[in-house]
C-alpha cells in the first residue's frame, strides 16, 4: 500500500521516489593494464548499491576498457581514447569527468586515494560545488562514510548532504573485485573540451624490478637507523630474495637515503601487505598511519622502548647491522 505522503505526491505530480544510486569509478591504468587500486574502488562502488560505470581515459587504452568490462559488478565502461589524456593529467581529466557527470548524473564519483585520485577529486568536486570526501575506509550507507583522522589514531563517520558525492577510496580498506566474471557494455565517453591551461610534455618513471610498494605482499622498510643510503643495499638484497618491495620512513627520505616515492606513512604511501618488516624505524604515528593495517608486522630496533614494538606482532631488539645480514643468510639456506 502506498503511504499518504506518497499518494499526495503522486496526486500533485511530484516525484516522490528516491533517486537511484549510480556510481562512476575513474579507472587508473597505464594504457596497457589496470592499476590494482581500481579493483578496490570498484568493490567500494558496489557497496553503494545501484549501477557502477567505469571511465577509462587514456591514449591507445582500448585494452584497458576490455579488461574493465570483465570486472564483476561493472555495468558500463565509458572509453575516452585520445592523445589529450597522455600523462593522465588531472587538468585534462577534470573536464572529461565533468562532461560525463553532466550527461549521466551519477550520485557518486569514486577514484582511488592515489596521487591521481587525490589531485583529480578536489578539482571535480570544486567544479561541481560539492566537498571532496577523501580516503574513505568504510561505507555505512550511500551518504555516510568512514575515514581515519589524526594520523590514523581516530575514526570519523561523516554524513554528506551533497547531491553528488566525490570520493577517494583507500585501496587497502576494500577487497579487490573479481577481475574475471563481469560482462559490461562499452560505449564512448562524452566529448570534453580539453584543458587549455596545461599540456603534457614528458615523464620519467622510476624503473624497478621489485614489486610495487602499494600492492606487494611483503614490504621491508628502513628508517633513520639505516644511517645512510648505501646501507639500504642490505634491505634490497633481502627484499629481492623474498620478492618483497622496499619502503622507508620519512626521516630516511628527508635525509636523502632513498627517493621519496619509497616513503610509507601519512604523507607517503599507505600499505597493508601480508608482511611488513620495519628496520631501524621508531614507529612515529605518522609512519604507523601508513602501515599499521599490515597483517603481520615485524620490528627490528635496538631500542626496546621504541613505539614500533607496540604495533609489532614480532619484535627483535637487536642491532640491524648484525641481524639483517643474518636473515639474508638464512633465506639463502632455504
Ligand atoms: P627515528 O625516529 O630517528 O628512529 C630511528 C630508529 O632507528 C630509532 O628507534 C632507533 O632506536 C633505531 N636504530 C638506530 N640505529 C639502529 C641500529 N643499528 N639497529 C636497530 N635500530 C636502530 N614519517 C614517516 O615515516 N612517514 C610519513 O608519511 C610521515 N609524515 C609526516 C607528516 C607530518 C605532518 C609530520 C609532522 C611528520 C611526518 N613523519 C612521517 C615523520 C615522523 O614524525 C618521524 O619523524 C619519522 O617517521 C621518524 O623516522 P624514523 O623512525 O626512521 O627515525
Amino acid at each position: 500500500m502506498l503511504s499518504r505522503a506518497c499518494l499526495q505526491g503522486v496526486r500533485r505530480g511530484v516525484h516522490v521516489f528516491k533517486r537511484f544510486n549510480s556510481t562512476l569509478v575513474v579507472v587508473e591504468h597505464n594504457n596497457e593494464k589496470l592499476t590494482p587500486i581500481t579493483l578496490h574502488a570498484i568493490t567500494a562502488a558496489t557497496k553503494l548499491g545501484g549501477e557502477v560505470s567505469c571511465l577509462v581515459a587514456g591514449s591507445q587504452c582500448a585494452k584497458v576498457a576490455e579488461e574493465v568490462s570483465k570486472v564483476a559488478g561493472v555495468k558500463k565502461v565509458l572509453l575516452a581514447d585520445s592523445d589529450a589524456f597522455k600523462g593522465f593529467l588531472p587538468e585534462a581529466l577534470t573536464p572529461l569527468v565533468l562532461a560525463t557527470q553532466s550527461q549521466f548524473k551519477f550520485t557518486h564519483i569514486l577514484a582511488g586515494a592515489t596521487a591521481l585520485g587525490k589531485s583529480l577529486a578536489p578539482r571535480v568536486a570544486a567544479k561541481l560545488d560539492v566537498s571532496a570526501i577523501s580516503d574513505i575506509i568504510g561505507i555505512q550507507s550511500p551518504d555516510t562514510f568512514v575515514r581515519t583522522i589524526y594520523a590514523g589514531n581516530a575514526i570519523q563517520t561523516l554524513k554528506s548532504n551533497d547531491s553528488v558525492k566525490v570520493i577517494t577510496v583507500r585501496g587497502t580498506a576494500f577487497d579487490a573485485a573479481d577481475a574475471d566474471s563481469g560482462s559490461a557494455a562499452q560505449e564512448e565517453a562524452p566529448a570534453a573540451t580539453p584543458s587549455a591551461t596545461s599540456e603534457f610534455v614528458s615523464q620519467e618513471l622510476s624503473k624497478s624490478d621489485r614489486p610495487d610498494l602499494t600492492s606487494a605482499k611483503s614490504v621491508i622498510s628502513g628508517g633513520r637507523g639505516m644511517k645512510n643510503g648505501e646501507n639500504f643495499k642490505m634491505l634490497y638484497d633481502l627484499a629481492d630474495k623474498m620478492g618483497a618491495a622496499v619502503g622507508a620512513s620519512r626521516a630516511a627520505v628527508d635525509a636523502g637515503f632513498v627517493p621519496n616515492d619509497m616513503q610509507v606513512g601519512q604523507t607517503g604511501k599507505i600499505v597493508a601487505p601480508d608482511l611488513y618488516i620495519a628496520v631501524g624505524i621508531s614507529g612515529a604515528i605518522q609512519h604507523l598511519a601508513g602501515m599499521k593495517d599490515s597483517k603481520i608486522i615485524v620490528a627490528i630496533n635496538k631500542d626496546p622502548e621504541a613505539p614500533i614494538f607496540q604495533v609489532a606482532d614480532y619484535g627483535l631488539v637487536a642491532d640491524l647491522f648484525k641481524v639483517v645480514p643474518e636473515m639474508s643468510a638464512l633465506v639463502d639456506k632455504k
